[in-house]
């Protein structure tokens, strides 16, 4: 059984200044075409059992609600985790008691920050006090299973903004926190009018901040970029850190099936005259198996060592004892797992780097 699915909702109602995702204007033109082929998609592969869902985008709140029905209804009634990522201006009450009613319950919300200047730099469209509203809402609505998403390093954002941001999101008793660094993406507005990243000095100072405010105030960091309190990781994204299959639906959705992964047309155009055109992936595996330590060694988990060693027919001390070697006051063995720790995770794409040098 293929455990989790992800549906990619590639609209939104505007396009913020750092985004270079597969993500449109909302658009009636394409709109009843894109929904017929995403239905037959999901419908080809007659899913009976499903373990996680996730409603990604672009914007998937910005669907009207007969058609947010008409998608999730090609999934199974149960499922265990079902999360749908929501912007505030595109979320009210009547909208949250009818996903809980068709089995939401797990959101995840847009709010990248609380400082109302930032956002406006952002071009999101929402303000800080309409975020905390939608929170409200959500804590009222008995979805107890959210998330925020926030952004450090922004432009002139200072230490102060983040210190501020960080103790506004522990004022709100949120459970889970998913933190990014701005990447300055080519194709993004920031990207084309030459928007400076931040200093990296004052970026590893940030998080070095969020990492021990959070940790104090008893989140756990499972993840490089997550932190949730006890009992709230994200199951879905720990099927892809944990080397699982996964469905992709939708224009701009990749998947994974029999350790295969694949691309669908991220052209709308494309998808919805043909459909997904999806691509297959070819890899050997050691680069599959390559990608699964990849994922894995960002997470608390780590890597389990014998699983890997069945999955990918190789011995993995062996092959990579350089590696272990060099890095090995960062790595940590529990049973048959091995994980980075915090000082590690601080260096984790340099180590990554290395362990890619192994043939
Ligand atoms: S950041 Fe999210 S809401 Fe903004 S344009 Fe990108 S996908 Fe849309």
């Amino acid at each position: 059984m293929v455990p989790s699915a992800y549906v990619h909702i590639p609209f939104c109602d505007s396009i913020c200044a750092y985004c270079d995702f597969v993500r449109i204007q909302k658009n009636e033109q394409f709109f009843s075409s894109w929904k017929e082929k995403l239905i037959q998609e999901i419908q080809e592969y007659k899913i009976s059992n499903l373990h996680t869902l996730y409603f990604g985008g672009g914007t998937p709140s910005v669907l009207s609600l007969d058609d947010f029905a008409s998608i999730r209804n090609c999934f199974p009634k149960d499922i265990d985790e079902f999360t749908v990522e929501c912007n505030p201006e595109s979320l009210d009450e009547e909208k949250l008691a009818s996903y809980v009613s068709l089995g939401v319950n797990r959101i995840s919300l847009g709010v990248q920050s609380f400082n109302d200047d930032l956002l406006k730099v952002c071009r999101r469209r929402h303000t800080s006090n309409q975020a905390k509203n939608v929170i409200r809402w959500i804590q009222e609505s008995g979805i107890h299973n959210f998330s925020i998403d926030l952004i450090f390093g922004l432009p002139n954002q200072t230490m102060e903004d983040v210190k501020i941001d960080i103790s506004t999101f522990l004022s709100l008793d949120i459970p889970h926190l998913s933190i990014y660094s701005l990447q300055i993406e080519e194709n993004s507005i920031f990207g084309k009018t030459g928007v400076e990243p931040c200093d990296p000095d004052l970026e590893a100072d940030m998080f070095e901040y969020i990492t021990k405010t959070l940790e104090a105030a008893g989140y756990i960091h499972y993840e490089i970029s997550s932190f949730c309190k006890p009992g709230y990781y994200s199951k879905h994204n720990l099927a892809y850190w944990q080397d699982k299959d996964f469905y992709g639906f939708g224009c701009g959705a990749s998947g994974r099936l029999d350790g295969i992964r694949y691309d669908n047309t991220t052209s709308l155009k494309q998808y919805c005259l043909k459909g997904p055109c999806s691509t297959y992936i070819p890899e050997p595996l050691s680069e599959r198996g390559m990608d699964a330590i990849m994922m894995a060694l960002r997470t608390k988990f780590g890597l389990n060592i014998r699983e890997w060693n069945l999955k990918y027919q190789n011995d993995f001390k062996n092959h990579y004892a350089t590696v272990l070697d060099t890095y090995r006051e960062y790595f940590c063995f529990e049973g048959e797992c091995i994980y980075l720790n915090d000082a590690g995770l601080e260096i984790l794409n340099t180590i990554l780097v290395d362990f890619m040098m192994i043939e």
